[in-house]
C-alpha cells in the first residue's frame, strides 16, 4: 500500500495529519502518534487504541483485502512463496485484520489467503474481533522464515504457505491459501502411531493435546471460532478421526 503524506508534519501534539491511502481506502484523518503510524503502515503485531482505529476509518478500513502489495510479495519470496505451477500472485490476497489478545489490547493482524476465500475470512475474523474472541498473534509465516514448527510454537495464526503436508509429498491446503490455522500452540496437530507413540506438532504443544483440560486460547467444538468457520464452508481438524488438528480449518468448496 502506498501512502501519500500531504504537507509538512508540525509536531507530536494534538494536530491531526491527513493521509490519502491510495486504492480502495478513502482519505482519513489519523492522529500523529507512534501507534497511529503503525496503523498507517499496517505494522502487524503492533497494538492500537479504539480511538486510533476510529480515526483510521473504523472497522471497515481495518478488515479488508487487497492484491498482494509489492513489499509483501518481496517478503514472501523463497519463504511462503516458491515458484510453482499451482498458485500465483494473482490468486492471492493480503488481508488486514484486528484481533484481541488476552491482555485486552487490540493488535494489527495480517494474513495471505486465496482470493476465493478472502471475503469469508474477513467476515470470520471481523466477527471474532467484535466478540473479543482471543487470538494472540496473526503474522505472515515469513516472519518465522516460513518454518511451521517455529511459528506454531509462537502461537501464530496464519493461512497461506506453499508447502507439503508434514511428512508427505502431498500439497497442503495451506499451499493454495485455503486453510487457516488459529492459535496454533494451544491447538496442536497430533497423530498416534501404530507403535504407541504420539507425533505432535508443534512439539511444545504436547500438554494441549489433552482437551479435557482448561487453558487459554483453546478452540472447542461449539465455540464461536468453530461455528463461524463451519458456517462459511470450512471443516475443522478437531473433527478428524485418524488424527487431530485443532488449529486447522480448511475450505471444502475448492
Ligand atoms: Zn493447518
Amino acid at each position: 500500500m502506498k501512502i501519500k503524506r500531504l504537507g509538512v508534519m508540525p509536531s507530536f501534539c494534538v494536530l491531526l495529519a491527513v493521509f490519502c491511502l491510495c486504492g480502495a481506502y478513502p482519505c482519513v484523518a489519523v492522529p500523529l502518534s507512534p501507534d497511529g503510524e503503525a496503523l498507517i503502515r499496517w505494522q502487524a503485531g503492533a497494538t492500537v487504541t479504539a480511538e486510533e482505529v476510529d480515526a483510521f476509518g473504523g472497522l471497515d478500513a481495518c478488515f479488508a483485502s487487497e492484491p498482494i502489495p509489492d513489499v509483501v510479495w518481496t517478503r514472501m519470496q523463497g519463504k511462503t512463496y516458491k515458484d510453482n505451477p499451482h498458485i500465483g500472485r494473482k490468486d492471492l490476497r493480503y488481508i488486514r485484520a484486528l484481533h484481541w489478545d488476552y491482555d485486552g489490547k487490540t493488535h494489527l493482524g495480517e494474513m495471505v489467503c486465496n482470493q476465493q476465500i478472502a471475503a469469508r475470512l474477513i467476515y470470520i475474523l471481523r466477527t471474532l474481533y467484535e466478540h473479543r474472541y482471543p487470538i494472540q498473534r496473526m503474522l505472515l509465516p515469513d516472519v518465522y522464515n516460513a518454518d511451521d514448527e517455529t511459528q506454531m510454537r509462537a502461537n501464530n495464526s496464519s493461512c497461506f504457505c506453499y508447502r507439503a503436508v508434514a511428512g508427505s509429498a502431498k500439497l497442503s491446503k495451506h499451499a493454495r491459501g485455503l486453510a487457516v490455522d488459529i492459535n496454533s500452540l494451544y491447538n496442536p496437530y497430533y497423530k498416534d502411531r501404530k507403535d504407541g507413540t504420539r507425533y505432535v506438532q508443534p512439539s511444545t504443544g504436547k500438554p494441549y493435546c489433552d482437551r479435557t483440560k482448561d487453558f487459554c486460547y483453546k478452540i472447542t467444538r461449539n465455540d464461536l471460532c468453530v461455528r463461524l468457520f463451519i458456517e462459511q464452508g470450512f471443516t475443522w481438524g478437531g473433527d478428524w478421526r485418524t488424527c487431530k488438528d485443532y488449529q486447522h480449518f480448511e475450505f471444502k468448496g475448492l
